[in-house]
């Protein structure tokens, strides 16, 4: 974990991505201060806010969540006093996303089979004890814009993206854009709720603000050249999949078949099977909203790995 500053009294507190979970987050000390995303765990939170502690009072006078997934959110419960910010979608679906607990027993678990190790070994480094869900206190429906000692600092909504409840915090005078997980470097993105036409159009509008500095919800600082690439990708599995869909291939069989090209590199590069999947899903007309099965499609990336190791 490592605090980059990134603007005046402005930071980004980075952690090696290292798979599921591994995210960022930021802090502007300003105005009583902003902290973007808690983290997974109480222990990787503690340790950010003591680096921010550094630089400024913490808890701040803010808490801004990006969206609902738990590694942005389940270190909440240690900004006693901020005010916990975040879109109504995100913190409805807190209300009913999976527990720490279920995690936690997975990794005390000496039974796990060898289809989800990678999941578990990803998460391994978190401690899910002590977690209680904290949501947000000031709901917002739309943007809003908040006066820090003076800065501008701007929530805009842009979900329903990654997931249902995405925003992005933008400081137009610095040019520097908190994304969430709507904006990723190098590794391979995941999308819950939301469509690739709502993702692609948040991706758009970022570029449209032209930031010098991006910090992605996982993986290191970035800036358009990088966001570019995610929405390459993007337009990439998105119309290979529409081709095998209409060629009546399974979402299994039409990851063994996509070329991934330079997306290879990036980390999990079998979270494809999600990718695909979630195009399957808008191809048989059902809404943004659709439950994801996440356990069927991590056992999906486990058996496209292996193909991928057999073939190679
Ligand atoms: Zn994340």
């Amino acid at each position: 974990m490592k605090l980059i500053e990134i603007g005046k009294d402005i930071y980004a507190c980075l952690q090696d991505d290292r798979g599921f979970g591994w995210s960022n987050s930021g802090f502007i000390n300003r105005g009583g201060g902003l902290v973007v995303d808690s983290f997974w765990d109480l222990k990787h939170t503690k340790k950010m806010m003591d680096l921010y502690r550094e630089k400024g009072p913490q808890p701040p006078k803010y808490l801004v969540n990006t969206h609902h997934n738990g590694d942005h959110t389940w270190g909440n419960q240690l900004f006693k006093g901020s005010e916990i910010i975040a879109h109504r979608h995100c913190v409805e679906a807190m209300k009913k996303d999976i527990g720490p607990q279920i995690l936690k027993a997975m990794i005390d678990s000496d039974n796990i089979s060898d289809e989800l190790k990678w999941f578990v070994n990803d998460i391994r480094g978190f401690d899910f004890s002590g977690i209680q869900i904290t949501l947000p206190d000031r709901i917002i429906d739309d943007n809003l814009e908040l006066d820090l000692g003076g800065l501008p600092c701007r929530i805009i909504y842009v979900g329903p993206a990654h997931t249902a409840g995405d925003v992005i915090v933008y400081l137009p005078e610095d040019g520097i854009i908190f994304g969430g997980d709507v904006l990723w470097n190098s590794c391979t993105p995941i999308g819950w709720e939301g469509t690739y036409a709502k993702w692609l159009h948040a991706i758009d509008f970022v570029i449209s603000l032209n930031p010098k500095v991006i910090v992605p919800g996982h993986g290191n600082l970035c800036g358009i050249k990088e966001t570019l690439e995610v929405k390459e990708y993007f337009n990439h599995i998105y119309n290979e999949s529409e081709r095998f869909y209409k060629a009546g291939l399974s979402v299994l069989e039409a990851s063994k078949q996509i070329d991934l090209g330079p997306y290879a590199k990036w980390t999990e590069p079998q979270r494809l099977a999600f990718n695909v999947s979630r195009a399957y899903s808008e191809f048989d007309g059902k809404p943004w909203d659709a439950p994801v099965d996440g356990m069927a499609l991590l056992l999906m990336g486990h058996a496209l790995s292996q193909y991928w190791e057999k073939k190679i």
